[in-house]
């Protein structure tokens, strides 16, 4: 699929909805008429923009998720993973509330393939119901995807052919690699030309890369990206 060539801008964007998608992640839906005025690829991202205690700028990504063209909005899935701004955002927003962001960014696709492999810890829910939602029908794609246990699971929407394995910590640290790895390597590859997407935290998705080879994919067919960073001791 074809980024389209839109440069990030700032967007105002109003809270209408909140609600609880599963035990750990919260959706936003918010009124954004200058970003669904323009040509959004799926699972693009954009920046919201907060600021620290002295007042500098920092932005946190999040995953642009169902965007309705007509009534102006879109939706952020955020996980309540309880440090930082952006966590805190999710857990304490409510309707009316404003925020800015930047945006579209990201790169995040599904190349021409016979089949997909997507796998990422919980932060790349909703890249992965994106990719999903546009994969052409039919064609074989697996998720794997590490939760914490079944309360917090999400609903991808997988269609016919779309088959998802959830991996549970049970209590474990998030942020390994270990639980993906071995769901991985259980996959029973379909045959033809397989096409990845490793979305988490940044060391567990290198890792992965090399385990997905291990299953005969080429480096050439892995899209992979780090979308956080464990801090060590946490
Ligand atoms: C392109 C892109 C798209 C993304 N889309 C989404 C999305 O749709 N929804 C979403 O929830 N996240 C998404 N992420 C991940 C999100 O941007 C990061 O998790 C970000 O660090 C959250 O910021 P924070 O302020 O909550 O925590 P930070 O201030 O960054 O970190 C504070 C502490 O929390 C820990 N931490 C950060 N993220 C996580 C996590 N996911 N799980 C456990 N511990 C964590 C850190 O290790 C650190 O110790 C995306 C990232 C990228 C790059």
């Amino acid at each position: 699929v074809d980024q389209p060539a839109i440069r990030p801008s700032r967007h105002r964007l109003r809270v209408v909805a909140v609600g609880d998608i599963s035990a750990s992640m919260r959706r936003v839906t918010v009124s954004a008429p200058t970003l669904t005025d323009l040509e959004l690829a799926p699972a693009q991202d954009v920046g919201l923009v907060f600021a620290d205690p002295a007042g500098r700028e920092i932005r946190r990504r999040y995953t642009i998720r169902l965007v309705d063209r007509r009534a102006q909005t879109l939706s952020l899935e955020g996980i309540l993973h309880g440090h930082g701004p952006g966590a805190a955002w999710f857990a304490n927003v409510s309707p009316g509330a404003e925020i800015e962001a930047i945006g579209p960014r990201g790169k995040v696709a599904l190349s021409e393939a016979n089949w997909h492999l997507l796998a990422g810890d919980e932060s790349a829910l909703p890249a992965f119901a994106e990719l999903m939602c546009i994969a052409p029908p039919g064609r074989p794609l697996i998720a794997c995807v590490e939760v914490d246990g079944p309360e917090h699971e999400v609903d991808l929407g997988a269609r016919a052919g779309q088959q998802i394995h959830w991996v549970h910590r049970n209590g474990a640290d998030r942020g390994g690699s270990a639980l993906l790895a071995a769901a991985i390597d259980g996959i029973a590859a379909p045959t033809g030309r397989g096409h990845v997407v490793l979305l988490g935290e940044s060391r567990s998705v290198v890792t992965l890369r090399g385990v997905v080879s291990r299953i005969g994919i080429d480096g050439s067919q892995v899209f992979l990206k780090g979308y956080w960073n464990r801090t060590p001791g946490r």
